[in-house]
C-alpha cells in the first residue's frame, strides 16, 4: 500500500505509462521537481534566517517553479515539457549561484548535479552540446577578468580546482552516457535479431509456427473489423517418411528446403508461407475467397508434382495434399485451422496429391 502510494508520488501519477523511455523521463522530471522543491524551500528559509533576502527570494521563486512543474506533470503527464523546465531552471539557478557566490561563496558547488541531469534529459548528443555551451559560459564567468557576470570574488586556488573538478566530472558523465547508449544500442540490435530468429524456421527460412500464429491472430482482428475475406491452405507432403527412409534424413532436409522454395515462388508477395510442422506448411492468403484459394492450392499441388529434386545421384519426385478453408467472420482461429486440417485429411484419405475444400460459407464457432 505504502509502496504503491510512493510509486504514485515519484511517477507523478503515471506509474503505468507503457513506454520505458517515457517512464524514465517522467521519473527524472518528477523526482527532480519534487526534490528541488523541498530542497529549495529549506535553502530559501535558511537564507531568510541569515537575512540573505535577495538569494532567499531567487531560491523560493525557483522552489515555486519546481512545485508548479510537478503539479503540471501530475495533471498532464507532459514530461517532455516538464523535464526541459527543470533543466532550464537548474541551469539558471546554477549560473546565478556561480555569479553571486550564493551563501558564503559556496554556490558553485551545486553545479555538480548538472552534467548528469543534462545527459539524463537530453541524451548523448544534444546533452553534449548543451553541456559544452554551459561550460563555456562558466569558464567565461570564472576566467574572463572584470566581466560583468561575476558579482563576487573567488580565491584563485578555488577557481582552478573548481574548474578542474567540473571538467573531469563533465568528461566522465559524457563517457558514461556514451557507453550506456552504446550498450543500449547493442541490446536493441540483439533483441531485434533474436526476435527475427525466433520467428524463422531454421531449415527453410520460412516463418515458423509461432510467427504464423501471431500473424493470423493479428490479421483476424484486423480483417474482422474491415469485413474482408481471407483463406488458409494447409499442405502436407505425401509419403515423406519414405524419402527419409530411402535416401536419408539429410536428403529429406534438402527436399523440405526445395519444397518450401517452390511454395514461396508460386505464391504472391502478399501471401505468407510458413512451416507449420515437420513436413506440413500453412499458407495464408489475404483478400482471397475459398474458390480463389482452391485455384492457388491446385497451382501449388501441380508445382510440387512437377518439381524434380536432385540430391547427390538421386532424383526425387514427390506430391502434396492440400486442405483449403475460407475464413468466416466470427470464426475462431482454431476453427479455421481445424477446417483446413479436416480437408487435408480428406485429401489424404481420397488417395493423396489432391486439394479439398469444405463448405466455405457455413458459420462455425467453437
Ligand atoms: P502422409 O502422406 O500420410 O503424410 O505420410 P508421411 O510419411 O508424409 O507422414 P508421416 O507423418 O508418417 O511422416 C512424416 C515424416 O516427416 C516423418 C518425419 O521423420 C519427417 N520429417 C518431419 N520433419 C522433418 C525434418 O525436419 N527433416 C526431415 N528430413 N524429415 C522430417
Ligand atoms: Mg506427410
Ligand atoms: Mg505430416
Amino acid at each position: 500500500m505504502l509502496k504503491d502510494w510512493l510509486k504514485n508520488i515519484i511517477y507523478a501519477g503515471w506509474v503505468n505509462e507503457d513506454s520505458a523511455d517515457v517512464r524514465k523521463q517522467i521519473l527524472i522530471s518528477s523526482l527532480f521537481s519534487l526534490i528541488s522543491f523541498v530542497f529549495l524551500i529549506v535553502y530559501g528559509c535558511e537564507n531568510i534566517i541569515q537575512k540573505n533576502l535577495q538569494l532567499a527570494t531567487v531560491v523560493l521563486i525557483a522552489a515555486a517553479i519546481s512545485g508548479v512543474n510537478y503539479v503540471f506533470l501530475y495533471r498532464t503527464g507532459k514530461s517532455e515539457i516538464t523535464s526541459l523546465v527543470i533543466l532550464l531552471l537548474m541551469t539558471t539557478l546554477c549560473l546565478y549561484l556561480i555569479s553571486t557566490g550564493g551563501s558564503h561563496n559556496t554556490g558553485p558547488l551545486w553545479i555538480f548535479v548538472l552534467p548528469c541531469l543534462i545527459f539524463y534529459i537530453l541524451g548523448l548528443y544534444k546533452g553534449g552540446a548543451y553541456l559544452l555551451a554551459f561550460l563555456l559560459i562558466v569558464l567565461y564567468i570564472f576566467l574572463v577578468p572584470d566581466n560583468s557576470l561575476l558579482l563576487t570574488e573567488y580565491p584563485a586556488a578555488f577557481t582552478a580546482r573548481f574548474i578542474g573538478a567540473l571538467l573531469s566530472l563533465s568528461i566522465l558523465a559524457f563517457i558514461y552516457e556514451y557507453s550506456r547508449e552504446d550498450g543500449r544500442r547493442e541490446l536493441l540490435n540483439l533483441s531485434s535479431k533474436l526476435d527475427y530468429l525466433s520467428r524463422k524456421d531454421y531449415l527453410t527460412g520460412l516463418s515458423n509456427r509461432r510467427d504464423m500464429f501471431e500473424r493470423l491472430r493479428n490479421e483476424l482482428s484486423r480483417l474482422e473489423r474491415s469485413g474482408r475475406v481471407f483463406s488458409v491452405l494447409i499442405a502436407d507432403i505425401d509419403n515423406f517418411k519414405s524419402i527419409n527412409d530411402n535416401y536419408g534424413h539429410e536428403c529429406g532436409d534438402y527436399c523440405l528446403k526445395e519444397i518450401a522454395n517452390t511454395f514461396s515462388t508460386n505464391t504472391q508477395k502478399r501471401d505468407t508461407v510458413a512451416r507449420w510442422g515437420g513436413e506440413e506448411f500453412l499458407i495464408f492468403l489475404p483478400e482471397t475467397t475459398g474458390d480463389q484459394a482452391k485455384i492457388t492450392a491446385d497451382r501449388l499441388r501441380l508445382a510440387i508434382e512437377k518439381l524434380v529434386i536432385t540430391f547427390e545421384e538421386n532424383t526425387i519426385h514427390t506430391t502434396t495434399s492440400i486442405g483449403v478453408a475460407e475464413y468466416v467472420p466470427g470464426q475462431t482461429l482454431n476453427t479455421l485451422i481445424n477446417n483446413a486440417d479436416r480437408q487435408l485429411y480428406l485429401a489424404k484419405s481420397k488417395g493423396r496429391n489432391r486439394v479439398e475444400i469444405g463448405e466455405p460459407r457455413q458459420h462455425e464457432t467453437s
